[in-house]
């Protein structure tokens, strides 16, 4: 039996897509523009600005009545269901479970928001199991994550392979758990801070292609 781990927000899915939606509906629901939808997406760093620091910044610059916690919740609402599955995923994971593979999904965030994510995009429903940081009170690049994920799924980590966009949580991680790495570029190039990955992909619908070989 094969296992195949998958990372959520920008490898399943995309999540960067998703903020740009809510940055444009924030920006309509609070009378703001074009450009500040851009600041939004700036000042988001790719979602690794922490949240918090975020709405802080978020109240300050547009001077909003709501508190950077209100603005915080409706976000922690909204946000997931703005979130696409990332194009090939719905039609490629079918094609992996029909060629004999087990997925899941290794992913480090909100416990509720990665589970509505999960949901709302259609991946719940494809994939054999998933863990998320919150929920297990641990993260990648932390290899029990990863083992978590394939107890779940009930296949065993050795042999398997792990994709996705993070250099150190998921190809580091996922190096360092005894997994084959394959990384989801997103057009960017390798940093060099860690160990190449085995196999480099622009996205989840080229790494499925590649273990379906
Ligand atoms: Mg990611």
């Amino acid at each position: 039996m094969r296992l195949v781990l998958f990372d959520l927000d920008n490898t399943l899915v995309d999540r960067a897509e998703g903020f740009r939606r809510w940055a444009w509906e924030f920006c309509a629901e609070h009378r703001l523009t074009p450009d500040d939808a851009a600041w939004l997406a700036s000042a988001d760093h790719d979602g690794l600005a922490p949240r918090d620091d975020f709405f802080k910044a978020v109240r300050d610059r547009f001077a909003l009545r709501e508190t950077p916690a209100e603005l915080l919740e409706s976000y922690r609402e909204r946000h997931p269901a703005l979130i696409p599955a990332a194009p090939g995923v719905l039609t490629g994971l079918p094609r992996l479970r029909a060629a004999g593979w087990r997925m899941g999904v290794v992913t480090n965030g909100d416990a509720a928001q990665q589970l509505t994510t999960l949901l709302r995009t259609g991946v719940a429903g494809l994939v054999d199991g998933w863990a998320i940081s919150e929920h297990e009170g641990v993260g990648k690049p932390d290899r029990r994550l990863f083992e978590i994920a394939a107890e779940r799924c009930e296949a065993p980590l050795r042999d398997g392979w792990m994709v996705g966009d993070g250099e150190a949580t998921d190809i580091a991680g996922g190096r360092a758990a005894g997994l084959r790495t394959v990384w989801v570029d997103r057009g960017r190039v390798w940093s060099g801070d860690e160990k190449a990955p085995d196999h480099v992909v622009a996205d989840a619908a080229g790494a499925i292609e590649l273990l379906l070989e």
